[in-house]
């Protein structure tokens, strides 16, 4: 049981819940934001354009069976205007992952490139360090800056 909960507790602080957690709350806002635009303004729009009722005017009976293809066309709508704006987030997170990648890459190499190296080991030092902390050799004139 104390396997469990520790492993759980790892689970939760790996950081992935809470984006889960964040992502789920903002899609539910993001629905009915999207609902409301299709339900409130598209479909008033359509209705009023081709004058039907308060719903696009699109009910076909067979038999006893009611079609209501204007909730079918609404349903679509909402999935398109949905899916087009889930992909402009997705390229531009993207486009902001590969920038953050690009420069925390460009930090390691300024960071590579400005560290010292003991003359006896090769190993990074701190520069102005007399004394290899690796091989314990001593640096005449303490450590330079590579760079
Ligand atoms: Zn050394």
């Amino acid at each position: 049981m104390k396997g469990f909960f520790s492993e759980f507790r790892e689970f939760i602080s790996r950081g992935n819940v809470m984006d889960m957690a964040v992502g789920v709350i903002i899609g539910g806002a993001f629905t009915a934001i999207v609902n409301s635009l299709v339900g409130d303004i598209i479909q008033p729009l359509i209705s009023g354009l081709t004058g039907g009722g308060e719903q696009i005017g699109l009910v076909v009976n067979v038999g006893a069976a009611q079609l209501n293809f204007g909730a079918f066309i609404s349903a679509i709508i909402n999935f398109i205007i949905i899916a087009f704006i889930i992909f402009c987030l997705v390229k531009s997170m993207n486009k902001l992952a590969e920038e953050a990648k690009k420069i925390a890459g460009k930090q390691e190499e300024a960071e590579e490139a400005a560290a010292p190296i003991c003359p006896h080991c090769l190993e990074e030092v701190k520069a102005g360090a007399t004394r290899c902390p690796h091989c314990g050799g001593e640096i005449p004139g303490g450590a330079k800056s590579a760079a």
